[in-house]
This record gives structure tokens, sequence and C-alpha cells, in this order.
């Protein structure tokens, strides 16, 4: 009878804990939002500070990170349906600096990224947009790139994309 006790007691226990406020999962890639743990899942699934990969290159120097996610169109626009470039991707703000944006548009989404660090402006991008025909975008920073939407994709409110990012990134040799 009295482990029956104790054991209804942790149960009493665990409700309120679920009412807590906890942080996103991808806040160590810099996404502060917090709430409570179902309100956060749904943020979680178009969460924009999505986690990445690393991965380096010792002979060419060259340092390459990866991350996927979801762009959802309709945060393009304002309550006068108006399109404006609004980030889509921060996976990179946090280490790089690096934010990936979009415009939204009948016939193309025009694509940015920008990076707030000097030593980082000649970063070059792969967005593979994973659409019925993948699309991929070889870019390069402070340009703007087009991504031409099939009558298929016009349709889609979500599109479902990848990154990589590359660049040198050299040992420092203290002499
Ligand atoms: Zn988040």
């Amino acid at each position: 009878m009295k482990s029956h006790k104790s054991k209804s007691s942790n149960l009493l226990k665990l409700f309120p804990a679920s009412e807590s406020i906890i942080q996103c999962k991808n806040n160590k890639f810099g996404c502060s939002k917090t709430g409570k743990a179902a309100k956060l899942f749904l943020h979680q699934n178009i969460c924009t500070y999505n986690p990445y990969t690393s991965t380096y290159n010792r002979e060419s120097y060259v340092r390459t990170l990866k991350t996927k996610g979801y762009l959802c169109r309709k945060l393009s626009y304002n309550s006068d349906n108006e399109t404006k470039f609004v980030s889509f991707n921060n996976s990179f703000l946090k280490d790089l600096g690096l934010q990936f944006f979009f415009k939204d548009g009948q016939e193309r989404i025009q694509i940015q990224a920008f990076s707030s660090v000097p030593i980082f402006q000649d970063i070059s991008f792969n967005l593979i947009f994973m659409t019925d025909i993948s699309f991929t975008i070889k870019g390069k920073l402070n340009r703007i790139h087009k991504f031409p939407l099939t009558d298929n994709v016009k349709k889609e409110s979500i599109i479902r994309y990848k990154i990589t990012v590359s660049f040198k990134d050299e040992p420092i040799v203290i002499e």
C-alpha cells in the first residue's frame, strides 16, 4: 500500500513539470525561443536555427557545413499581401554571422545571403530545393539569386531545402 501511494504522488509531480518553460532544441545554434513543451513542439517544426554538421578537408583546408530545413512561403507576406525579404535559415548566424533570406513571388522566389563578419564575405553556398525537379543555386553572398517555380511548386506552401556552405579555414601557424 505504501509503494502505491508513492507512485501516485510521483505522477502528480510529472504533470506540473510539462507546464514548465523550456528552451528550443536549437538553442545552441542561436535560437532564443522558449515556451511550454507543447508550443515549442510546433515552433521546432519551423525553427530557422536548424542544426548543422561540419567537415574539414585537411589537404585543401576547406571547411564544409551542411544543414536542411523548410521554407514557409507565407512568412514573406505582410498583412497587405505584399512580399518582403525574410530570413528562412539562421543556422550559421551564431558562428558565421550568416543568414539566408527569401522573397516570395508568383513565378520565382528570390534568395539572398549575407554575413555580418568581414572574413566570411567570400563564402560560397549551394542551396538545393527538394522539389519535383530539384533545383540548385550555386550562390555567393550579397547577390540576388532566383529560383524559378514550376507549376507544381507554385502550389506548395512549404518547400524543403538543403544548404551547403564552404570556405577556406587555414590553420593558424605561430612562428
Ligand atoms: Zn527554435
